[in-house]
């Protein structure tokens, strides 16, 4: 998996991507993220990136030439078109298929806007699909690029431990995590769950299992519902 992100701030990124996980990850070759600085494409001799919208109104908007230009040196060095990917907060919300689905992808590129976004005609021309990681505003595409670049990182092979890893985790089979301890047993008189000491894999399943149900119905009825209606829910 590749990922090319395009943006104003190269440096918020990679501040973020080198770290923990997804540092050791690219650093072991297990995924590839380049972070490419829109502003190195820009033809202006000031190294602007951004003018004032037509048909006036608050802000700065992103040009369409610096952000044509690097996309189609991407897709030059990578000797493909990329799938690609405007973070936008009038995009489809960001979910945990969407980010398997991606993972299953052998290249991104991402768009970060920043100020009040980007000239309309450059996403007509490179976008494939605008992804919302939530509904409110951030001020710029950097984070929401960060937060999809990590979900579907990990679901790619090599990053963590074992596939294990994500499956077993909130979201992807459509219900919530079951609640976890770890040392000591007993913390300010409160024990760990008798059965996860108990060493006996079926009970602790069983647990995990009935855990994971009661958590999603009572944080989010709404998954609950949607997985009570899915095959994976018994039969009544
Ligand atoms: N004027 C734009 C609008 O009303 O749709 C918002 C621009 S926002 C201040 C600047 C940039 O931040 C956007 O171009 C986008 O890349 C990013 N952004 C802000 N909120 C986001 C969200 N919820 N999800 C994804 N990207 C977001």
């Amino acid at each position: 998996m590749q990922i090319e992100i395009a943006t104003l701030f190269p440096e918020m990124c990679e501040a973020v991507l080198s770290e923990s996980i997804l540092g050791r990850a690219r650093a072991a070759g297990a995924i590839t993220v380049h972070c490419h600085n829109i502003r190195d494409y820009t033809l202006d001799k000031h190294r602007r990136v951004d003018d004032k919208p037509f048909g006036g109104g608050m802000g700065m908007v992103m040009q369409a030439e610096p952000i044509y230009r690097c996309w189609q040196a991407v897709c030059e060095q990578l000797g493909t078109r990329p799938h690609t990917v405007y973070l936008s907060p009038q995009g489809t919300p960001f979910t945990q298929q969407r980010a398997a689905e991606l993972a299953a992808m052998p290249c991104l590129f991402l768009l970060c806007g920043h100020y009040e976004g980007v000239d309309q005609r450059v996403l007509d021309r490179i976008v494939d699909e605008e992804i919302s990681i939530g509904d409110y505003v951030l001020t710029g595409g950097e984070l929401p690029a960060l937060v999809l670049t990590d979900a579907v990182a990990r679901m790619c092979s090599g990053v963590l431990p074992a596939a294990i890893a994500f499956e077993e985790e909130s979201l992807y089979d459509g219900l919530l995590e079951y609640p976890q301890y770890t040392r000591p047993e007993i913390w300010e008189g409160e024990a760990v769950p008798e059965v996860l000491l108990s060493g006996h894999h079926l009970k602790i399943a069983q647990w995990h299992r009935a855990e994971s149900l009661r958590v999603t119905r009572e944080k989010r009825p709404d998954l609950y519902a949607a997985w009570q209606q899915s095959a994976d829910a018994p039969e009544e």
